[in-house]
This record gives structure tokens, sequence and C-alpha cells, in this order.
């Protein structure tokens, strides 16, 4: 269940593990991409952090808006308006339950719309999509992360800049589902998802 604290707290938390594996997310971005999604989702965490520390808000509708907000704005990547998307259909979500399930749902969904893409595609929805499968069967835990970010290494890229380079990504990691995982690595550490 999300409650405003904990939801603060895992924010922090995801900002900081980006912080920490900056480069490591700009390096796996390289094969496959352009090197950048470590320093996009940086910069991207940096402009929530200061939005939610200048703005206050109060409900955990409000911090995922100006979250979406934010990723939005600030990221010129792909995946700001994918992660910016997923926090704005889960602002959306939140006004009727603070279930962390329904609210997460919401987010892949608002992923798969705005990506054109589904799970099995090397995107971050082969992060997304297992952990969510995971919750519903109250089965998550670190394992499920990890072993979905390294599924995508089997996968040949048809979405994204990755799909450039096709069958040539199979046995590399995508960056997405790895920052995806830090993700919901901070929304278990704080409390947010019991596991
Ligand atoms: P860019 O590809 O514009 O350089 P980033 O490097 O920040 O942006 O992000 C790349 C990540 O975005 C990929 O690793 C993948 O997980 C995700 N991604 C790209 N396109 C899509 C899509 N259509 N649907 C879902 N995720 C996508
Ligand atoms: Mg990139």
């Amino acid at each position: 269940m999300f409650t405003v604290d904990n939801l603060k707290k895992s924010l922090q938390l995801f900002k900081e593990k980006i912080d920490k594996n900056k480069e490591y997310l700009s390096e796996l971005d390289t094969p496959i991409g352009d090197g950048d999604h470590g320093n996009n989702m940086a910069r991207g965490m940096d402009a929530v952090t200061e939005s939610l520390q200048s703005k206050e808000p109060a409900t955990i509708q409000d911090i995922f808006k100006l979250t979406a907000m934010a990723l939005i704005s600030k990221v010129g990547g792909a995946s700001g308006p994918l992660y910016g998307t997923a926090m704005m259909e889960m602002a959306k979500a939140s006004a009727t339950t603070s279930d962390a399930l329904p609210i997460l749902e919401a987010g892949l969904a608002g992923i798969e719309k705005r990506g054109n893409s589904k799970p099995g595609e090397k995107t971050m929805l082969d992060e997304w999509a297992p952990v969510i499968e995971a919750i519903k069967n109250n089965k998550l835990n670190e394992t499920t992360l990890e072993s979905a970010v390294e599924a995508t290494k089997d996968i040949a890229a048809t979405k994204g800049r990755a799909s450039y380079v096709g069958e040539r990504s199979i046995g590399h990691i995508d960056p997405g589902a790895m920052s995806s995982l830090y993700f919901f690595q901070s929304l278990m550490e704080a409390g947010v998802l019991d596991a």
C-alpha cells in the first residue's frame, strides 16, 4: 500500500540508486543504444527531488503528478516520457485507491500505451510485467527482480533505439529494465510492497 511517507521514501531511494548506478546504466545503453540512460534518469530524478522539496505535495496523487511532470519536462530520452506517463497514470489511479497493485498496473498500462509496446520486446516492460505478476501472486522477491532483468538478454529488441541493432541486441541487458529494477527495489525497501 502507498502512503505519502513511503512514496516519498521510495523516490528518494530511487534517486540514490540511479545516482549510484548512473555510469552502469549508461554503459548498458552503449552497445544497444546511445549511452545516455544513466544520465537521463539522473537528470530526471534530480528534477523530481527538487520539485518535491519545493512544492511539498501532501497526497500520493500530487507526489506522483509532480514526479511525472518533472520527468516529462526534464528528460530528453524516450525513458522520460515513458516513466513520466507511468507516474501520471499512477497519479490518476491513486485518486480512488492506495493499493500498490492497481496503481502499478495503471503505470504499466501507461507505458504500453505511450510506447506502443508490450512485454517481450526488450524494454522496461520486461521488468514491470513480471514484477506486477509476482505481486499479484504474492511471490515478489529480489530474485524476481533480478531474473526478469537477466531475461532481457535473450530478447532481440523490437522497440526503441535498441531495435536499430535488432538481433545484435541479444546478449545485452536492457537499460530501462535495469533502472526499473531500481524502482521496484526502492518500493520494496520503503515498505510499499511487502516482500
Ligand atoms: P533513448 O532511447 O531515447 O536514448 P533512454 O536511453 O533514456 O532513451 O531509455 C532507453 C530505454 O527506454 C530502453 O532501455 C527501454 O527500456 C525503454 N524504451 C524505449 N522505447 C520503449 C518503448 N517503446 N516502450 C517501452 N520502453 C521503451
Ligand atoms: Mg539512450
